[in-house]
């Protein structure tokens, strides 16, 4: 489970920098501060040869975070997985990072209509590794959850409450009236199984827009209106 979340963490890290590009190039406008250029690690899945097949050990390779020595600084950590408020960085670029990491979680549960985002970022001052996808209750069923167990319940459900927004946020004008945004209809959510005990497909996309999916907003096009899909 743990490259699973790291291949969406990848992309739902990917979609914020997106994000941020659009909205620059849209506006015609220059973010009046740095941009922190953060990624996740490569990793990849390594199966021994050794043996039958049913036997052979399996290994989770990670790009290796140089914290000791190198140009990552030491290990740090800018948010768990239990609130999305962000530690408190005594280094003024590393609570930079942790800000902006914090903002990363306001756009991806926006963007994922209230129903993930990701947690526990740490690592270096680029390089991230161990990340957890936050998911709506919905994902969950019988303590199985879709991502992984570091899927901390009430660390999702108090988002909207833990969540402070920063300069971030307001520059890029991320919405802030919770109560007004529409999650996507139940209907329409797309749920793989969970709980079957024999793993949970999760390489898919989750939530496949079809009839009754309504008031879908694109929040690169700042002056759309909700769009309704039949
Ligand atoms: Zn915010």
């Amino acid at each position: 489970m743990e490259v699973c979340c790291l291949g969406w963490a990848q992309v739902l890290l990917f979609m914020v920098y997106e994000f941020i590009r659009r909205f620059l190039r849209e506006n015609d406008l220059t973010a009046p501060f740095e941009i922190p250029q953060m990624c996740f690690v490569s990793a990849a899945l390594a199966c021994s040869q050794l043996g039958v097949e049913k036997d052979r050990d399996l290994y989770l390779l990670e790009e290796r975070i140089y914290t000791s020595s190198g140009m990552e600084g030491k290990f740090r950590k800018y948010l768990n997985n239990r609130t999305a408020v962000p530690f408190y960085c005594v280094d003024e670029v590393d609570q930079t990072r942790a800000l902006f990491l914090s903002f990363s979680q306001h756009y991806q549960y926006f963007r994922a209509f209230k129903m993930l985002f990701v947690s526990d970022y740490s690592g270096g001052s680029t390089l991230l590794t161990d990340p957890q996808i936050m998911s709506a209750p919905e994902f969950s069923k019988a303590g199985k959850h879709l991502f992984a167990d570091g899927n901390v319940s009430t660390g999702f459900a108090s988002f909207e409450v833990d969540h402070m927004c920063n300069h971030f946020c307001h520059f890029f004008k991320l919405p802030t009236d919770y109560a007004v945004w529409d999650g996507i209809p139940k209907s329409v959510a797309v749920i793989p199984p969970v709980g079957s005990g024999s793993g949970v497909n999760v390489q898919t996309p989750i939530i496949i827009p079809s009839t009754g999916f309504t008031k879908a907003m694109d929040i690169s096009d700042r002056t759309a209106t909700p769009t309704t899909y039949v």
